[in-house]
């Protein structure tokens, strides 16, 4: 398929009138056929015109072009005969030319494709095409002249087929680099290339004088320094520069060649002399062109090469943005041992600097599954993967660098081998799930101990009801009894009712959100004393206002008074004191001061733990009071211990609240 437009009819026109301007003023009188030799350079114009309209056989442009043969052989004197050959023959050979630029060169801008004459490899074709071409047209005009001569002129046939390829080559090779770089959007590449304007003269006085010298002196063998102009224009302008040099200068060696002057023309017989310049054009028009399209082509190469560069680059800042701003932890490990990458959360994880972060160091960490057990060098997620094995969501212990415990999960996909240097590799990714562990272990727990606690009040209403039946089948049941039973099983659904209360308490105390303003302690005692009908043995003296939730604060001092009131010894009468001041700028302490059983040595912190009871046997309780409490408190940013009361009996609770100014 075309990739540009054939070009109108009249540029075929305009081309045609070139073809007809070339064939009449370029006339070599020293030749004795003057309709076959004098069309040069003819031949390539038309050549580059049936390239550019793609024209057929059965054509207007065939039409125009064999009455314009016609036409020109009349004019240079050519009997009807030989004209009528010398017609066919610069037709055919045109329509073949043409035909096999297209075939050859598909890819070329001008032959059917948009590429333009870039690259080296592209002349051979291109040149086979022209001379192949050529060299047809030459041997038809001579077997056609011969048979109306009959005489065969063979050297007038070499130079034909010298003057037709020298003429296709300057004229379609300019025809095409500059026909492509007509059609390139604006702004189209420089011309001069990365030369200046200053230089572009320079090469042209070059050019002028080096002509001038060779052709004044043609007793001197100066033609060599010509090629030096060649060279210049081939490496430092554009191919279209280089195309439109080789041109000039191979029209006017061949122009002053034809009127006898210069080295070519001094050469004793003119045909001779003739096919010396036209070998001469041949060589400096592809010499331009090797050096031209060759430093295009590396020029393309270092273009190509710098945006793949570029690229890399991006790529490679993109995904160290990416895997430097994961928050998991991840590593690419070879079967040498050898860590390729790895970002800041892999060393994080570990407690380990970023620097010089080494898989042995990471394996030394991480030896242990999450249960303590010792794991083999084959059971490492790390090594499984390298064997081609994808390992998701393993557990396991690290060690970190400050030496504290911590639990990762780790999932590790093999990665494709690295053929280069025949190694395999691994991707592992882990995230710290050392909290989420802790959680999950004090749930469990939790799970437990809650299933226990709730077990034994119904084990015990189980126990007591079915006594209470025994002792109906056996008619053996008193009032007494009945009283008894029905009392102990009410005890019993009371404990699961407590339970059940502080199991939600302690569930909603970390959840909820908290809703602070200004609280009275003082006032809060009060409350929960008068709920408890313990306002005789509650006192309360005035504590600075706190910055805290009122509901959950409630909460706290219920936990607090109760116990107070609770674990007192048997025929104590309880004494609570409430009392708080300003410990510092920013918070208040508060103080519940108890005249209890005080809280035996060493446990002091357990209390707070969830479930823990220091005087399990004599008083009901389901040990979440004080875990609700410390949670309550933590959520406040405040503290809360506990000590034995200084008059030396009970304990006090001593907490602190942020201030509310
Ligand atoms: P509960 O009171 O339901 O057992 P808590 O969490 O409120 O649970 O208290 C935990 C334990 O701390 C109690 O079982 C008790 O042994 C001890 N304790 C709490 N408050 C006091 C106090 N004022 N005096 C003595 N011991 C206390």
């Amino acid at each position: 398929m075309e990739t540009h437009a054939r070009v109108p009819l009249g540029v075929a026109v305009g081309l045609a009138g070139c073809w007809v301007l070339f064939a009449l003023i370029v006339r070599e009188p020293a030749l004795d056929s003057p309709g076959f030799a004098t069309v040069w350079p003819a031949g390539g114009v038309a050549a580059l015109w049936f390239l550019l309209r793609a024209a057929r056989p059965l054509s207007i442009d065939t039409a125009l072009l064999a009455a314009a043969a016609v036409g020109v052989n009349m004019v240079l004197g050519a009997d009807p005969p030989l004209n009528g050959v010398f017609t066919v023959t610069n037709v055919a050979q045109t329509l073949f030319a043409a035909w096999l630029l297209r075939r050859w060169c598909p890819g070329l801008w001008g032959c059917g494709g948009d590429r333009p004459l870039d690259r080296p490899r592209m002349l051979p074709r291109f040149g086979t095409a022209l001379a192949v071409a050529s060299a047809a047209g030459a041997l038809l005009g001579t077997a056609g002249a011969a048979l109306v001569t009959g005489q065969p002129d063979v050297m007038a046939g070499v130079l034909f087929f010298g003057r037709n390829l020298v003429s296709a080559l300057i004229v379609v090779t300019l025809g095409i680099v500059l026909g492509h770089w007509l059609s390139r959007p604006r702004p189209r590449p420089s011309l001069l290339h990365d030369a200046t304007v200053v230089e572009l003269v320079a090469a042209t006085v070059f050019t002028g004088a080096m002509y001038g010298l060779a052709f004044a002196f043609d007793a001197l063998p100066l033609v060599f320094p010509l090629l030096g102009a060649t060279v210049w224009f081939g490496l430092r302008f554009s191919t279209v520069v280089g195309a439109a040099h080789s041109f000039a200068v191979g029209v006017a060696t061949q122009t002053l060649t034809m009127t006898g002057v210069g080295p070519f023309a001094a050469v004793e017989r003119s045909d001779v002399g003739s096919l010396l310049a036209e070998f001469y054009i041949a060589t400096i028009v592809v010499t331009g062109l090797a050096l031209s399209t060759g430093r295009d082509e590396r020029q393309a190469l270092a273009v190509e090469l710098r945006r793949t560069q570029q690229e890399a680059v991006y790529q490679v800042s993109i995904r160290e943005a990416v895997i430097g701003s994961m928050t998991e932890g991840l590593f690419v490990l070879d079967d040498t041992g050898e860590l390729l990458v790895h970002n800041a959360a892999a060393a994080e994880i570990f407690g380990l600097p970023v620097a010089g972060l080494t898989w042995q160091e990471l394996a030394t960490r991480s030896g242990r599954w999450v249960d303590g057990v010792p794991m083999s060098e084959a059971e490492r997620p790390s090594v499984r993967a390298l064997t081609g094995e994808a390992v998701h969501d393993a557990e396991l212990l690290v060690k970190r660098g400050d030496g504290t415990d911590g639990v990762v999960s780790v999932s590790a996909i093999p990665l494709p081998r690295d053929q280069l240097r025949g190694r395999s590799r691994a991707l592992v990714l882990f995230r710290d799930i050392s909290t989420e562990h802790a959680r999950r272990e004090e749930l469990a727990t939790f799970a437990g101990v809650v299933a226990h606690d709730l077990r034994n009040p119904l084990a015990a209403i189980d126990g007591w009801t079915e006594m209470l039946a025994d002792e109906l089948d056996a008619h053996t049941l008193t009032p007494d009894l009945t009283r008894e039973f029905v009392s102990r099983v009410q005890s019993s659904s009371r404990r699961m009712h407590q339970l059940i209360r502080d199991l939600l308490a302690h569930a909603t105390s970390g959840q909820r959100d908290l809703e602070v303003g200004q609280v009275d302690i003082a006032e809060l005692v009060g409350e929960v004393a008068a709920a408890r009908h313990a306002e005789l043995q509650v006192s309360v003296e005035p504590v600075p206002p706190v910055l805290a939730d009122p509901v959950l604060m409630r909460q706290v001092l219920d936990n607090l008074v109760g116990n107070a009131l609770k674990y007192v010894a048997p025929g104590v009468e309880p004494q609570v004191t409430v009392r708080g001041c300003r410990s510092d700028t920013r918070m208040v302490t508060v103080n519940v001061a108890d005249n209890g059983i005080g809280i035996p040595p060493g446990e002091q912190e357990r209390i707070f733990e969830e479930f823990h009871r220091a005087h399990e046997r004599d008083y009901e309780g389901s040990g979440l009071g004080l875990a609700i409490v410390r949670r309550i408190i933590a959520r406040h940013d405040g503290t809360i211990v506990v000590r034995p009361n200084p008059t030396g009996q009970g304990s006090v609770f001593e907490f602190t609240l942020p201030a509310y100014d």
